[in-house]
Protein backbone atom coordinates (compact mmCIF):
# COMPACT_ATOMS: atom_id res chain seq x y z
CA UNK A 1 0.00 0.00 0.00
CA UNK A 2 1.26 3.20 -1.29
CA UNK A 3 0.95 6.44 1.38
CA UNK A 4 -2.32 7.27 -0.20
CA UNK A 5 -3.86 3.87 0.97
CA UNK A 6 -5.42 3.31 4.53
CA UNK A 7 -4.04 4.74 7.94
CA UNK A 8 -4.74 2.85 10.89
CA UNK A 9 -7.32 4.66 13.41
CA UNK A 10 -9.49 6.92 11.78
CA UNK A 11 -12.24 8.13 12.37
CA UNK A 12 -15.17 6.28 9.93
CA UNK A 13 -18.71 6.53 9.12
CA UNK A 14 -21.38 4.17 10.27
CA UNK A 15 -24.81 4.02 7.59
CA UNK A 16 -25.95 6.95 6.58
CA UNK A 17 -28.58 8.56 8.08
CA UNK A 18 -29.20 11.55 6.10
CA UNK A 19 -31.96 13.45 7.97
CA UNK A 20 -29.41 13.54 11.46
CA UNK A 21 -26.67 14.12 9.13
CA UNK A 22 -25.88 17.72 9.93
CA UNK A 23 -26.51 17.37 13.67
CA UNK A 24 -24.41 15.11 14.26
CA UNK A 25 -21.57 16.72 12.21
CA UNK A 26 -19.63 18.27 15.23
CA UNK A 27 -20.55 14.65 17.61
CA UNK A 28 -18.95 12.85 14.96
CA UNK A 29 -15.74 15.34 14.95
CA UNK A 30 -15.10 14.59 18.51
CA UNK A 31 -15.98 10.74 18.38
CA UNK A 32 -12.61 8.04 19.76
CA UNK A 33 -11.08 6.44 16.69
CA UNK A 34 -11.20 3.04 15.36
CA UNK A 35 -9.33 1.01 18.25
CA UNK A 36 -6.52 -1.10 16.93
CA UNK A 37 -6.62 -4.81 17.28
CA UNK A 38 -4.27 -7.38 18.22
CA UNK A 39 -1.40 -8.84 15.74
CA UNK A 40 -3.83 -10.96 13.55
CA UNK A 41 -6.60 -10.04 15.05
CA UNK A 42 -9.18 -8.88 11.95
CA UNK A 43 -11.86 -6.60 13.12
CA UNK A 44 -14.03 -8.29 10.49
CA UNK A 45 -14.23 -11.45 8.52
CA UNK A 46 -16.80 -11.80 5.42
CA UNK A 47 -17.97 -15.19 3.71
CA UNK A 48 -20.14 -16.14 0.91
CA UNK A 49 -21.06 -18.40 -1.48
CA UNK A 50 -19.72 -16.13 -4.21
CA UNK A 51 -17.08 -13.40 -4.02
CA UNK A 52 -16.26 -11.83 -7.34
CA UNK A 53 -12.61 -10.14 -7.15
CA UNK A 54 -11.90 -8.10 -9.98
CA UNK A 55 -8.70 -9.23 -9.27
CA UNK A 56 -7.54 -10.94 -13.05
CA UNK A 57 -4.74 -13.17 -11.15
CA UNK A 58 -7.46 -14.66 -8.88
CA UNK A 59 -10.99 -13.99 -10.33
CA UNK A 60 -13.19 -15.27 -7.20
CA UNK A 61 -12.85 -16.10 -3.22
CA UNK A 62 -14.72 -17.60 -0.24
CA UNK A 63 -13.46 -15.28 2.26
CA UNK A 64 -11.87 -12.12 3.22
CA UNK A 65 -10.63 -10.39 6.09
CA UNK A 66 -10.70 -6.88 6.84
CA UNK A 67 -8.51 -4.45 9.59
CA UNK A 68 -8.20 -1.07 9.89
CA UNK A 69 -10.21 -0.61 6.67
CA UNK A 70 -8.37 -2.29 4.70
CA UNK A 71 -8.54 -6.09 2.91
CA UNK A 72 -5.47 -7.83 5.02
CA UNK A 73 -6.26 -10.67 3.49
CA UNK A 74 -8.39 -12.42 0.62
CA UNK A 75 -9.15 -16.18 -0.08
CA UNK A 76 -9.95 -19.68 1.03
CA UNK A 77 -12.58 -19.69 4.49
CA UNK A 78 -9.56 -21.55 6.02
CA UNK A 79 -7.19 -19.12 5.05
CA UNK A 80 -9.55 -16.21 6.55
CA UNK A 81 -9.43 -18.49 10.26
CA UNK A 82 -6.43 -17.54 11.17
CA UNK A 83 -7.04 -13.54 11.28
CA UNK A 84 -10.07 -14.70 13.70
CA UNK A 85 -9.28 -12.81 17.07
CA UNK A 86 -11.22 -12.16 20.19
CA UNK A 87 -12.88 -9.15 18.90
CA UNK A 88 -13.39 -9.88 14.94
CA UNK A 89 -16.83 -9.88 13.78
CA UNK A 90 -18.54 -12.35 11.24
CA UNK A 91 -20.43 -11.54 8.48
CA UNK A 92 -21.64 -14.97 6.61
CA UNK A 93 -23.54 -14.24 3.66
CA UNK A 94 -24.60 -17.23 2.88
CA UNK A 95 -25.85 -17.47 -0.63
CA UNK A 96 -25.32 -13.95 -1.65
CA UNK A 97 -22.53 -12.57 -4.07
CA UNK A 98 -20.01 -9.96 -2.87
CA UNK A 99 -18.52 -7.42 -5.86
CA UNK A 100 -15.64 -5.03 -5.04
CA UNK A 101 -17.79 -1.68 -4.61
CA UNK A 102 -18.85 -0.24 -7.70
CA UNK A 103 -16.85 2.41 -9.57
CA UNK A 104 -18.89 4.83 -12.14
CA UNK A 105 -16.53 6.87 -13.41
CA UNK A 106 -18.55 10.00 -14.75
CA UNK A 107 -21.29 10.75 -12.51
CA UNK A 108 -22.10 14.66 -11.99
CA UNK A 109 -21.96 13.48 -7.85
CA UNK A 110 -23.56 17.19 -6.95
CA UNK A 111 -26.08 17.15 -9.80
CA UNK A 112 -27.30 13.75 -8.27
CA UNK A 113 -27.88 15.40 -4.92
CA UNK A 114 -29.55 18.35 -5.81
CA UNK A 115 -32.30 16.82 -7.75
CA UNK A 116 -33.33 15.10 -5.18
CA UNK A 117 -34.27 18.01 -3.64
CA UNK A 118 -36.63 19.35 -6.69
CA UNK A 119 -40.39 18.27 -6.91
CA UNK A 120 -40.65 15.20 -9.09
CA UNK A 121 -43.61 16.36 -12.24
CA UNK A 122 -42.98 13.64 -14.79
CA UNK A 123 -46.00 11.95 -15.58
CA UNK A 124 -48.51 14.00 -14.12
CA UNK A 125 -51.96 13.73 -15.63
CA UNK A 126 -53.66 17.05 -14.85
CA UNK A 127 -51.76 20.70 -14.21
CA UNK A 128 -53.69 20.43 -11.24
CA UNK A 129 -51.76 17.60 -10.37
CA UNK A 130 -48.30 19.63 -10.84
CA UNK A 131 -49.81 22.16 -8.31
CA UNK A 132 -50.70 19.82 -5.85
CA UNK A 133 -47.36 17.75 -6.07
CA UNK A 134 -45.47 21.41 -6.00
CA UNK A 135 -47.50 22.96 -2.68
CA UNK A 136 -46.80 19.17 -0.95
CA UNK A 137 -42.92 19.28 -1.40
CA UNK A 138 -42.53 23.08 -0.54
CA UNK A 139 -44.78 22.75 2.69
CA UNK A 140 -41.97 20.61 3.76
CA UNK A 141 -39.12 22.31 1.83
CA UNK A 142 -35.81 25.00 3.48
CA UNK A 143 -35.09 26.35 0.21
CA UNK A 144 -35.95 29.68 -0.69
CA UNK A 145 -36.42 28.72 -4.21
CA UNK A 146 -39.04 25.51 -5.24
CA UNK A 147 -37.40 24.03 -8.19
CA UNK A 148 -39.95 21.29 -9.98
CA UNK A 149 -38.74 18.92 -13.34
CA UNK A 150 -40.79 16.92 -15.23
CA UNK A 151 -44.30 18.52 -16.50
CA UNK A 152 -45.27 17.52 -20.07
CA UNK A 153 -48.58 19.25 -21.41
CA UNK A 154 -48.98 16.28 -23.85
CA UNK A 155 -50.24 14.27 -20.94
CA UNK A 156 -52.42 16.41 -19.85
CA UNK A 157 -56.63 16.51 -21.45
CA UNK A 158 -56.27 19.75 -23.39
CA UNK A 159 -52.66 19.56 -24.24
CA UNK A 160 -52.12 23.88 -24.05
CA UNK A 161 -49.42 25.00 -21.94
CA UNK A 162 -50.10 26.01 -18.42
CA UNK A 163 -50.15 29.77 -17.05
CA UNK A 164 -49.53 30.65 -13.54
CA UNK A 165 -52.59 31.55 -11.82
CA UNK A 166 -53.47 28.09 -9.76
CA UNK A 167 -49.74 27.85 -9.11
CA UNK A 168 -49.79 31.19 -7.77
CA UNK A 169 -52.62 31.15 -5.75
CA UNK A 170 -51.49 27.88 -3.93
CA UNK A 171 -48.12 29.43 -3.52
CA UNK A 172 -48.32 33.30 -3.12
CA UNK A 173 -45.04 34.05 -0.80
CA UNK A 174 -42.13 31.00 -2.27
CA UNK A 175 -40.72 32.02 -5.94
CA UNK A 176 -41.48 28.56 -7.84
CA UNK A 177 -39.90 27.61 -11.23
CA UNK A 178 -40.81 24.24 -12.78
CA UNK A 179 -38.72 23.08 -16.02
CA UNK A 180 -40.68 21.24 -18.62
CA UNK A 181 -39.74 17.71 -19.16
CA UNK A 182 -37.59 18.30 -22.40
CA UNK A 183 -35.71 21.21 -20.33
CA UNK A 184 -36.50 23.84 -23.51
CA UNK A 185 -39.31 25.97 -21.24
CA UNK A 186 -40.25 26.81 -17.56
CA UNK A 187 -43.30 27.29 -15.75
CA UNK A 188 -42.67 30.44 -13.27
CA UNK A 189 -45.46 31.59 -10.33
CA UNK A 190 -46.10 35.31 -9.80
CA UNK A 191 -43.61 35.76 -6.97
CA UNK A 192 -40.43 34.20 -9.21
CA UNK A 193 -41.49 36.28 -12.40
CA UNK A 194 -41.93 39.40 -9.75
CA UNK A 195 -38.23 38.81 -8.14
CA UNK A 196 -37.10 38.45 -12.28
CA UNK A 197 -38.51 41.67 -13.06
CA UNK A 198 -40.24 40.03 -15.26
CA UNK A 199 -43.85 41.87 -16.72
CA UNK A 200 -45.92 42.99 -19.52
CA UNK A 201 -42.89 45.21 -20.39
CA UNK A 202 -40.17 42.83 -20.58
CA UNK A 203 -39.56 42.22 -24.24
CA UNK A 204 -38.46 38.72 -25.96
CA UNK A 205 -35.14 37.97 -26.32
CA UNK A 206 -33.55 36.37 -29.19
CA UNK A 207 -33.64 33.12 -29.64
CA UNK A 208 -36.23 33.23 -26.60
CA UNK A 209 -40.15 33.19 -26.24
CA UNK A 210 -42.52 34.72 -23.17
CA UNK A 211 -45.70 33.14 -23.44
CA UNK A 212 -48.36 36.43 -23.12
CA UNK A 213 -52.16 36.41 -22.39
CA UNK A 214 -54.31 38.60 -24.65
CA UNK A 215 -53.16 41.70 -22.79
CA UNK A 216 -49.57 40.54 -23.35
CA UNK A 217 -48.92 39.73 -20.03
CA UNK A 218 -46.46 36.59 -19.56
CA UNK A 219 -48.73 33.44 -18.49
CA UNK A 220 -45.49 31.85 -16.52
CA UNK A 221 -44.41 30.15 -19.68
CA UNK A 222 -40.51 30.90 -20.58
CA UNK A 223 -38.96 29.39 -23.69
CA UNK A 224 -35.54 28.71 -24.67
CA UNK A 225 -33.53 31.81 -24.34
CA UNK A 226 -36.42 33.15 -22.59
CA UNK A 227 -35.69 30.93 -19.29
CA UNK A 228 -32.83 33.02 -18.38
CA UNK A 229 -34.90 35.83 -17.44
CA UNK A 230 -36.07 33.79 -14.72
CA UNK A 231 -33.20 32.02 -13.99
CA UNK A 232 -30.92 34.49 -13.49
CA UNK A 233 -32.68 35.71 -10.44
CA UNK A 234 -32.38 32.58 -8.78
CA UNK A 235 -29.75 32.61 -5.82
CA UNK A 236 -27.17 30.13 -6.36
CA UNK A 237 -27.03 26.98 -3.76
CA UNK A 238 -26.32 27.87 -0.50
CA UNK A 239 -23.38 25.99 0.91
CA UNK A 240 -26.01 24.39 3.42
CA UNK A 241 -27.53 23.18 0.30
CA UNK A 242 -24.72 21.65 -0.88
CA UNK A 243 -23.84 19.66 1.74
CA UNK A 244 -27.09 18.80 1.82
CA UNK A 245 -27.23 17.62 -1.44
CA UNK A 246 -24.07 15.61 -1.30
CA UNK A 247 -25.42 13.76 1.57
CA UNK A 248 -28.16 12.63 -0.23
CA UNK A 249 -26.29 11.98 -2.91
CA UNK A 250 -23.96 9.81 -0.81
CA UNK A 251 -26.80 7.78 0.06
CA UNK A 252 -28.53 7.21 -3.67
CA UNK A 253 -24.62 6.33 -4.78
CA UNK A 254 -24.33 3.53 -1.97
CA UNK A 255 -27.73 2.26 -2.30
CA UNK A 256 -26.34 1.03 -6.05
CA UNK A 257 -23.30 -0.69 -4.30
CA UNK A 258 -20.90 2.80 -5.32
CA UNK A 259 -18.30 3.33 -4.00
CA UNK A 260 -16.07 5.32 -5.93
CA UNK A 261 -17.27 7.97 -8.88
CA UNK A 262 -15.36 9.94 -10.98
CA UNK A 263 -17.11 13.40 -10.66
CA UNK A 264 -16.75 15.46 -13.95
CA UNK A 265 -17.14 19.26 -13.97
CA UNK A 266 -16.52 20.46 -10.22
CA UNK A 267 -16.48 24.09 -9.00
CA UNK A 268 -14.74 25.38 -5.73
CA UNK A 269 -18.22 25.75 -3.79
CA UNK A 270 -18.54 21.83 -4.83
CA UNK A 271 -14.97 21.23 -3.67
CA UNK A 272 -15.94 23.36 -0.23
CA UNK A 273 -19.11 20.86 0.59
CA UNK A 274 -17.28 17.75 -0.31
CA UNK A 275 -14.17 18.63 2.03
CA UNK A 276 -16.44 20.01 4.88
CA UNK A 277 -17.65 16.59 4.62
CA UNK A 278 -14.31 14.67 4.39
CA UNK A 279 -12.56 16.37 7.33
CA UNK A 280 -15.53 14.88 9.79
CA UNK A 281 -15.24 11.36 8.12
CA UNK A 282 -18.92 11.57 6.52
CA UNK A 283 -17.59 11.68 3.01
CA UNK A 284 -17.85 7.78 2.07
CA UNK A 285 -17.36 7.59 -1.26
CA UNK A 286 -13.83 8.43 -3.23
CA UNK A 287 -14.68 10.91 -5.60
CA UNK A 288 -12.21 11.74 -8.52
CA UNK A 289 -13.29 15.11 -8.65
CA UNK A 290 -12.60 16.65 -12.75
CA UNK A 291 -12.06 20.73 -12.14
CA UNK A 292 -14.75 22.37 -14.29
CA UNK A 293 -12.33 23.76 -17.40
CA UNK A 294 -14.64 26.46 -18.53
CA UNK A 295 -13.66 28.22 -15.10
CA UNK A 296 -10.30 29.47 -15.74
CA UNK A 297 -9.59 31.17 -12.48
CA UNK A 298 -10.00 27.61 -10.99
CA UNK A 299 -7.87 25.50 -13.12
CA UNK A 300 -5.11 28.44 -12.63
CA UNK A 301 -5.89 28.20 -8.86
CA UNK A 302 -5.10 24.34 -8.59
CA UNK A 303 -2.53 23.58 -11.47
CA UNK A 304 0.14 25.60 -9.76
CA UNK A 305 -0.23 23.40 -6.33
CA UNK A 306 -0.02 19.88 -8.49
CA UNK A 307 -2.26 16.54 -8.61
CA UNK A 308 -3.79 16.03 -4.79
CA UNK A 309 -4.23 12.65 -4.92
CA UNK A 310 -6.57 10.20 -2.63
CA UNK A 311 -6.14 12.98 0.34
CA UNK A 312 -8.73 12.94 3.40
CA UNK A 313 -8.23 9.24 3.95
CA UNK A 314 -8.65 8.46 0.26
CA UNK A 315 -11.82 10.29 -0.44
CA UNK A 316 -11.04 13.40 -2.52
CA UNK A 317 -8.19 13.82 -5.20
CA UNK A 318 -7.98 16.89 -7.89
CA UNK A 319 -5.56 16.19 -10.62
CA UNK A 320 -8.24 16.24 -13.37
CA UNK A 321 -9.93 19.05 -15.46
CA UNK A 322 -12.78 18.29 -17.40
CA UNK A 323 -13.45 20.04 -20.96
CA UNK A 324 -16.03 19.89 -23.49
CA UNK A 325 -15.54 19.53 -26.86
CA UNK A 326 -19.18 19.60 -28.67
CA UNK A 327 -22.88 19.03 -27.86
CA UNK A 328 -25.48 16.28 -27.35
CA UNK A 329 -26.28 13.56 -30.39
CA UNK A 330 -30.16 14.51 -29.47
CA UNK A 331 -30.09 17.93 -30.20
CA UNK A 332 -28.15 17.43 -32.91
CA UNK A 333 -25.01 19.73 -31.37
CA UNK A 334 -22.66 16.80 -31.78
CA UNK A 335 -20.19 17.39 -34.23
CA UNK A 336 -19.59 14.95 -37.06
CA UNK A 337 -17.48 14.76 -39.79
CA UNK A 338 -20.63 14.49 -42.40
CA UNK A 339 -23.63 16.39 -42.02
CA UNK A 340 -26.61 14.56 -40.34
CA UNK A 341 -28.46 11.99 -41.57
CA UNK A 342 -31.74 14.12 -40.62
CA UNK A 343 -30.71 17.62 -40.94
CA UNK A 344 -28.18 17.89 -44.33
CA UNK A 345 -26.03 20.88 -44.15
CA UNK A 346 -25.74 20.44 -40.32
CA UNK A 347 -22.55 19.07 -38.82
CA UNK A 348 -23.03 20.10 -35.26
CA UNK A 349 -21.42 22.20 -32.80
CA UNK A 350 -17.56 22.60 -31.42
CA UNK A 351 -17.85 24.03 -28.24
CA UNK A 352 -13.72 24.45 -27.57
CA UNK A 353 -11.25 25.13 -30.75
CA UNK A 354 -9.04 22.00 -31.25
CA UNK A 355 -6.11 25.00 -30.49
CA UNK A 356 -7.66 25.17 -26.82
CA UNK A 357 -7.97 21.71 -25.92
CA UNK A 358 -4.56 21.25 -26.93
CA UNK A 359 -3.64 24.12 -24.89
CA UNK A 360 -4.71 23.52 -21.76
CA UNK A 361 -3.97 19.62 -22.25
CA UNK A 362 -0.57 20.80 -22.66
CA UNK A 363 -0.33 22.74 -19.30
CA UNK A 364 -2.17 20.08 -17.88
CA UNK A 365 0.35 17.27 -18.52
CA UNK A 366 3.10 19.51 -17.70
CA UNK A 367 1.44 20.17 -14.36
CA UNK A 368 0.77 16.22 -13.76
CA UNK A 369 -2.91 16.68 -13.98
CA UNK A 370 -4.96 14.27 -16.57
CA UNK A 371 -7.62 16.22 -18.75
CA UNK A 372 -11.18 14.61 -19.70
CA UNK A 373 -12.60 15.80 -23.11
CA UNK A 374 -16.55 15.42 -23.71
CA UNK A 375 -16.76 14.05 -26.75
CA UNK A 376 -20.17 13.16 -28.34
CA UNK A 377 -19.59 13.02 -32.97
CA UNK A 378 -17.25 11.32 -34.70
CA UNK A 379 -15.75 15.02 -35.56
CA UNK A 380 -15.55 16.08 -31.89
CA UNK A 381 -13.80 12.72 -31.16
CA UNK A 382 -11.22 13.14 -34.27
CA UNK A 383 -10.23 16.92 -32.24
CA UNK A 384 -9.58 15.42 -29.47
CA UNK A 385 -7.63 12.64 -30.16
CA UNK A 386 -5.48 15.00 -32.42
CA UNK A 387 -5.28 17.54 -29.59
CA UNK A 388 -4.12 15.26 -27.01
CA UNK A 389 -2.11 13.88 -29.60
CA UNK A 390 -0.30 17.19 -30.04
CA UNK A 391 0.05 17.83 -26.73
CA UNK A 392 1.92 14.60 -25.83
CA UNK A 393 4.38 15.61 -28.22
CA UNK A 394 4.68 18.71 -26.81
CA UNK A 395 4.80 17.27 -23.01
CA UNK A 396 5.26 13.68 -23.67
CA UNK A 397 3.99 11.71 -20.26
CA UNK A 398 4.18 7.47 -19.67
CA UNK A 399 1.10 8.01 -17.19
CA UNK A 400 -1.12 10.55 -18.37
CA UNK A 401 -4.71 8.68 -18.52
CA UNK A 402 -6.31 11.45 -20.57
CA UNK A 403 -9.83 10.29 -21.18
CA UNK A 404 -12.43 10.80 -23.83
CA UNK A 405 -15.51 11.28 -21.90
CA UNK A 406 -18.57 9.66 -24.14
CA UNK A 407 -16.06 8.36 -27.19
CA UNK A 408 -19.72 7.44 -28.26
CA UNK A 409 -19.28 8.13 -32.23
CA UNK A 410 -16.19 7.18 -33.63
CA UNK A 411 -14.44 6.98 -37.12
CA UNK A 412 -13.15 3.63 -37.82
CA UNK A 413 -9.90 4.94 -38.48
CA UNK A 414 -10.11 7.00 -34.87
CA UNK A 415 -10.76 3.38 -32.94
CA UNK A 416 -6.95 2.30 -32.91
CA UNK A 417 -5.68 5.78 -31.66
CA UNK A 418 -7.76 5.24 -28.33
CA UNK A 419 -5.08 1.92 -27.58
CA UNK A 420 -1.76 3.46 -29.32
CA UNK A 421 -2.01 6.61 -27.29
CA UNK A 422 -3.31 5.40 -24.09
CA UNK A 423 -6.78 7.53 -23.95
CA UNK A 424 -9.12 5.82 -21.91
CA UNK A 425 -12.86 5.52 -23.40
CA UNK A 426 -14.80 6.86 -20.67
CA UNK A 427 -18.21 5.15 -21.86
CA UNK A 428 -22.25 5.07 -20.53
CA UNK A 429 -23.36 1.94 -21.51
CA UNK A 430 -26.92 3.38 -20.53
CA UNK A 431 -26.96 5.87 -23.42
CA UNK A 432 -26.82 3.60 -26.14
CA UNK A 433 -30.02 1.80 -24.63
CA UNK A 434 -31.99 5.39 -24.53
CA UNK A 435 -30.35 6.97 -27.86
CA UNK A 436 -31.02 3.32 -29.77
CA UNK A 437 -34.53 4.52 -30.90
CA UNK A 438 -33.26 7.19 -32.96
CA UNK A 439 -29.22 7.54 -33.30
CA UNK A 440 -29.30 5.49 -36.50
CA UNK A 441 -31.75 8.31 -37.77
CA UNK A 442 -29.06 10.55 -36.97
CA UNK A 443 -26.42 9.16 -38.31
CA UNK A 444 -27.73 6.62 -40.90
CA UNK A 445 -26.88 2.87 -40.98
CA UNK A 446 -23.27 3.22 -42.02
CA UNK A 447 -21.70 5.87 -39.59
CA UNK A 448 -24.33 4.35 -36.83
CA UNK A 449 -21.27 1.03 -37.07
CA UNK A 450 -19.19 3.21 -35.11
CA UNK A 451 -21.68 4.37 -32.18
CA UNK A 452 -21.51 2.65 -28.82
CA UNK A 453 -18.52 0.47 -30.33
CA UNK A 454 -17.37 -1.12 -27.16
CA UNK A 455 -16.78 -4.28 -28.46
CA UNK A 456 -14.23 -2.35 -31.52
CA UNK A 457 -12.51 -0.45 -28.57
CA UNK A 458 -11.82 -3.52 -26.57
CA UNK A 459 -11.26 -5.77 -29.59
CA UNK A 460 -7.71 -3.09 -29.82
CA UNK A 461 -6.51 -3.52 -26.13
CA UNK A 462 -8.68 -0.35 -24.93
CA UNK A 463 -10.04 -0.65 -21.54
CA UNK A 464 -13.66 1.32 -21.41
CA UNK A 465 -13.85 3.14 -18.30
CA UNK A 466 -17.55 3.00 -17.30
CA UNK A 467 -20.84 5.18 -15.80
CA UNK A 468 -23.67 6.93 -16.31
CA UNK A 469 -23.85 10.12 -16.82
CA UNK A 470 -26.55 10.55 -13.65
CA UNK A 471 -28.53 12.41 -13.15
CA UNK A 472 -28.69 12.73 -17.15
CA UNK A 473 -29.79 9.11 -16.57
CA UNK A 474 -30.59 7.17 -13.15
CA UNK A 475 -27.74 5.75 -10.88
CA UNK A 476 -28.70 2.03 -10.84
CA UNK A 477 -25.99 0.22 -11.55
CA UNK A 478 -27.94 -2.35 -12.61
CA UNK A 479 -28.48 -1.21 -15.96
CA UNK A 480 -25.35 -0.74 -16.83
CA UNK A 481 -24.35 -3.69 -16.53
CA UNK A 482 -27.69 -4.99 -18.06
CA UNK A 483 -27.25 -2.68 -20.92
CA UNK A 484 -23.03 -3.43 -21.24
CA UNK A 485 -24.04 -7.53 -21.42
CA UNK A 486 -26.85 -7.16 -23.74
CA UNK A 487 -27.54 -4.02 -25.47
CA UNK A 488 -30.66 -4.80 -24.79
CA UNK A 489 -33.56 -2.16 -22.74
CA UNK A 490 -34.94 -3.08 -19.63
CA UNK A 491 -37.93 -4.88 -21.26
CA UNK A 492 -35.34 -6.54 -23.13
CA UNK A 493 -36.08 -5.24 -26.44
CA UNK A 494 -34.87 -5.58 -29.01
CA UNK A 495 -34.83 -8.87 -28.45
CA UNK A 496 -30.74 -10.44 -28.89
CA UNK A 497 -29.47 -6.48 -28.59
CA UNK A 498 -28.86 -3.79 -30.66
CA UNK A 499 -25.91 -4.34 -33.01
CA UNK A 500 -25.33 -7.47 -30.70
CA UNK A 501 -21.67 -7.96 -31.85
CA UNK A 502 -20.96 -4.74 -29.78
CA UNK A 503 -22.08 -6.19 -26.59
CA UNK A 504 -19.11 -7.17 -23.52
CA UNK A 505 -18.95 -9.97 -21.98
CA UNK A 506 -19.62 -10.00 -17.95
CA UNK A 507 -16.58 -9.85 -17.39
CA UNK A 508 -15.56 -6.87 -19.03
CA UNK A 509 -18.58 -5.32 -18.08
CA UNK A 510 -17.47 -5.91 -14.06
CA UNK A 511 -14.32 -4.69 -15.46
CA UNK A 512 -15.13 -1.40 -16.69
CA UNK A 513 -17.56 -0.89 -13.53
CA UNK A 514 -14.10 -1.87 -11.25
CA UNK A 515 -10.66 -1.94 -11.90
CA UNK A 516 -10.45 -0.41 -15.33
CA UNK A 517 -12.83 2.77 -13.63
CA UNK A 518 -10.39 2.52 -10.93
CA UNK A 519 -7.54 3.10 -13.20
CA UNK A 520 -9.63 5.77 -15.11
CA UNK A 521 -9.45 7.56 -11.44
CA UNK A 522 -5.95 6.79 -11.04
CA UNK A 523 -7.35 4.88 -8.07
CA UNK A 524 -6.28 0.61 -8.99
CA UNK A 525 -3.63 0.99 -6.34
CA UNK A 526 -6.32 1.76 -3.48
CA UNK A 527 -9.88 0.05 -5.40
CA UNK A 528 -11.66 -1.78 -7.67
CA UNK A 529 -10.78 -5.13 -6.59
CA UNK A 530 -11.10 -6.82 -3.54
CA UNK A 531 -7.07 -7.31 -3.23
CA UNK A 532 -4.96 -7.58 -0.11
CA UNK A 533 -3.43 -3.94 1.02
CA UNK A 534 -6.46 -2.17 -0.55
CA UNK A 535 -9.75 -0.31 0.86
CA UNK A 536 -11.72 -2.52 1.83
CA UNK A 537 -14.73 -1.46 -0.56
CA UNK A 538 -17.54 -3.89 -1.38
CA UNK A 539 -20.90 -4.46 -1.99
CA UNK A 540 -23.61 -7.24 -1.44
CA UNK A 541 -25.77 -8.62 -4.08
CA UNK A 542 -28.62 -11.28 -3.16
CA UNK A 543 -27.97 -12.79 -6.65
CA UNK A 544 -24.73 -13.69 -9.25
CA UNK A 545 -24.61 -11.20 -12.08
CA UNK A 546 -22.27 -13.07 -13.58
CA UNK A 547 -24.65 -16.01 -13.46
CA UNK A 548 -28.26 -15.21 -13.42
CA UNK A 549 -29.97 -14.87 -16.75
CA UNK A 550 -29.79 -11.87 -18.41
CA UNK A 551 -32.81 -10.84 -17.89
CA UNK A 552 -33.35 -11.35 -14.54
CA UNK A 553 -30.28 -8.75 -13.50
CA UNK A 554 -32.74 -6.31 -13.52
CA UNK A 555 -34.47 -7.91 -10.47
CA UNK A 556 -31.24 -8.14 -8.36
CA UNK A 557 -31.02 -6.51 -5.41
CA UNK A 558 -28.43 -4.72 -3.42
CA UNK A 559 -28.15 -5.90 0.52
CA UNK A 560 -25.42 -4.02 1.65
CA UNK A 561 -22.30 -1.53 0.37
CA UNK A 562 -19.39 -1.17 2.57
CA UNK A 563 -16.75 1.42 2.51
CA UNK A 564 -13.32 0.86 4.16
CA UNK A 565 -15.05 -1.86 5.66
CA UNK A 566 -18.19 -0.42 7.34
CA UNK A 567 -21.76 -0.40 6.11
CA UNK A 568 -22.85 2.86 4.35
CA UNK A 569 -25.82 0.94 3.39
CA UNK A 570 -27.64 -1.61 4.77
CA UNK A 571 -30.81 -3.67 4.64
CA UNK A 572 -32.45 -5.24 7.31
CA UNK A 573 -31.65 -8.79 6.45
CA UNK A 574 -27.47 -7.94 6.52
CA UNK A 575 -27.86 -5.92 9.45
CA UNK A 576 -28.65 -9.11 11.35
CA UNK A 577 -26.72 -11.63 9.01
CA UNK A 578 -24.10 -11.17 11.75
CA UNK A 579 -25.19 -13.66 13.26
CA UNK A 580 -26.60 -16.41 10.76
CA UNK A 581 -27.88 -14.76 7.22
CA UNK A 582 -30.10 -16.88 5.17
CA UNK A 583 -30.83 -14.49 1.87
CA UNK A 584 -34.77 -15.72 1.02
CA UNK A 585 -35.05 -17.04 -2.61
CA UNK A 586 -35.75 -15.09 -5.45
CA UNK A 587 -38.29 -12.51 -4.86
CA UNK A 588 -37.71 -12.68 -1.08
CA UNK A 589 -35.49 -10.11 -0.48
CA UNK A 590 -37.44 -6.94 -2.79
CA UNK A 591 -39.29 -5.63 0.80
CA UNK A 592 -35.46 -4.76 2.14
CA UNK A 593 -34.95 -1.88 0.95
CA UNK A 594 -34.16 0.40 3.80
CA UNK A 595 -33.92 3.67 1.35
CA UNK A 596 -37.16 2.85 -0.35
ZN1 LIG B 1 -21.62 14.29 -18.04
Amino acid sequence: MSEAGPVAGRIEPGVMRRATLLASLAAAAAAPAVAAGGPGDADLIVTAKTIHTSDPHAPSAQAFAVRDGSFVYVGSRDGARAFRGARTKSLDLGEATVLPGLIDAHLHFMHVGLALHEVELAHSTTFDEVVRRTAAFAASSPDAWIIGDGWDQNLWPDKAFPTHAALSAALPDKPVVLNRVDGHAVLANAKAMALAGVDASTADPSGGRIVRDEHGAPTGVFVDNAMALIRRAMPPPSHEQLVRASVASLAECHRWGLTSIGDPGVDQTYLDAYTELARVGRYTLRNHTMLAGSDDALVARYLPRGPQPWSSDGRLAIRAIKLYADGALGSRGAALLAPYDDDPGNRGLLLTPQAKIQDVTTRALRAGFQVCTHAIGDRGNRNVLDAYEAALRAAPATDHRLRIEHAQVLSPDDVPRFARLGIIPSMQTMHQISDMGWAQTRLGAQRVLGAYAWRSLLDTGAQIANGTDAPIEVVDTRRTFHAAVTRENEANQPPGGWYPHQRMTRTEALASMTLWAARSNFAEHISGSISTGKYADFAVLDRDWMRVAPDEVMATRFLATYSSGRAVYETPLTKTAQHAFRPRRRGGTSCCGAHG
